[in-house]
């Protein structure tokens, strides 16, 4: 499709919420509807989300999407606080053996400087991690950080709303391959293009709506906020372990663990208190010092194999735009970008 048209939105997570706009933004662009959802967006993955960005990934295209969105916050102050973003250093410990270079290629190339290879052992003496497995490779970013996916969700809808964008509240019932977009009250709206990006709920609708699946699942993510007297901490992964975490304020931090929780209901999602008990005494020896867990957060993300958030086509116009897999809060400025293009040619 190229130039003008309409263009349905469903979902306003932060993942829908910036592509509608960018649409938007297009000059000769589309004109936008967004349907936001049963209850405006506020218990999905993008009001729970940690927010971490860096410029690196192992995979390399998704470091390239980290990287371009993160040159971008870098270069817009307005943006940066209406995002709530929050700089500080990362650092990224590998399994031992995993070639990081083509990745840290491409982070050089889009934001010279930005991460530096290293190795387990200086991560460890650098900021005093415990347990890091020795000959890891890694990588230290100086000028990452961390921004609120709910904050920039509502600003993007703002900005959306200010350029003539419609933002209807409410859930889509189906879509069509019309392509149309059909409401609970029965009434259906044909459009040019429908993009599906209703995250978790993304699989379901597809279903519900009779069009093939995109083979996305649901998984759920959890971290806990806990007290630790462990101040200018870098947000960190450890692969090895799976813990990570990113510091919250003073004195404060968000420390996780992988879930192994596959197909949750996004509608029923509880905690695992054992894996939240298991993330505090991990992070007490990590951290070397003891760790006070305060309130865990229960979510879950849309998920897909290789992982991403991208535009995929599904029927007749149908397209969805999700796959985020626990990590789109990096990439959904530059992935949001690359899904205009793709649908405005
Ligand atoms: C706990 C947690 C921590 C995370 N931490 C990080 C991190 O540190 N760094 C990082 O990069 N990423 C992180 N992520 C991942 C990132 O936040 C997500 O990938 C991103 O927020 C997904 O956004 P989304 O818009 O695709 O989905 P969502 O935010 O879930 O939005 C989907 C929207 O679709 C709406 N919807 C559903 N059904 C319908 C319907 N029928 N009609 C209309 N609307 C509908 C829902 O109401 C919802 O608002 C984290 C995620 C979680 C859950």
């Amino acid at each position: 499709m190229s130039g003008g048209g309409r263009i349905a939105v469903v979902g306003g997570g932060v993942a829908g919420a910036v592509l509608a706009l960018r649409l938007r933004e297009r000059r000769d662009g589309p004109e936008v509807e967004l349907f936001t959802g049963p209850d405006a967006g506020r218990a999905d993955a993008s009001a729970a989300s940690g927010g971490m960005v860096r410029a690196f990934e192992t995979d390399p295209e998704a470091s390239r999407l980290a990287a371009e969105s993160l040159a971008e916050l870098r270069g817009d102050a307005r943006l940066r606080e209406r995002a709530r973003f929050r700089e500080h250093a990362a650092v990224y410990v590998a399994r031992p053996g995993t070639d990081l270079a083509a990745s840290l290629a491409v982070v050089e190339e889009v934001l010279p400087g930005a991460a530096e290879l290293t190795d387990a052992g200086r991560i460890a003496r650098e900021y005093g991690l415990h347990g890091l497995t020795a000959g890891a490779p890694g990588v230290v970013e100086r000028r990452a950080g961390h921004l609120s996916p709910d904050a920039l969700r509502t600003a993007a809808l703002e900005d959306l709303a200010k350029l003539g964008g419609a933002v209807r509240a409410g859930p889509v019932a189906r879509v069509g391959d019309g392509p149309s977009v059909k409401l609970a009250d029965g009434s259906a709206r044909g459009f040019d293009a429908v993009v599906v990006a209703a995250g978790a709920w993304t699989e379901r609708l597809l279903a519900a709506s009779g069009l093939p699946g995109g083979g996305f699942r649901t998984r759920q993510i959890q971290y806990t906020l806990c007290r630790a007297a462990r101040d200018a901490l870098p947000s960190f992964v450890d692969e090895e372990s799976g813990l990570y975490g990113r510091p919250d304020g003073p004195g404060r931090l968000l420390l996780g663990l992988p879930t192994v929780r596959w197909d949750v209901d996004p509608d029923a999602t509880v905690p695992d208190r054992v894996l939240a008990a298991r993330v505090v005494e991990d992070a007490a020896r990590f951290l070397g010092t003891p760790v006070a867990p305060e309130r865990t957060v229960a979510s879950f993300d849309c998920f897909l194999d290789p992982p991403g958030l991208e535009l995929r086509p599904v029927a007749g116009g149908v397209f969805t735009f999700t796959g985020g897999s626990g990590g789109a809060a990096k990439t959904v400025l530059a992935a949001a970008r690359a899904a205009v293009r793709a649908l405005t040619g």
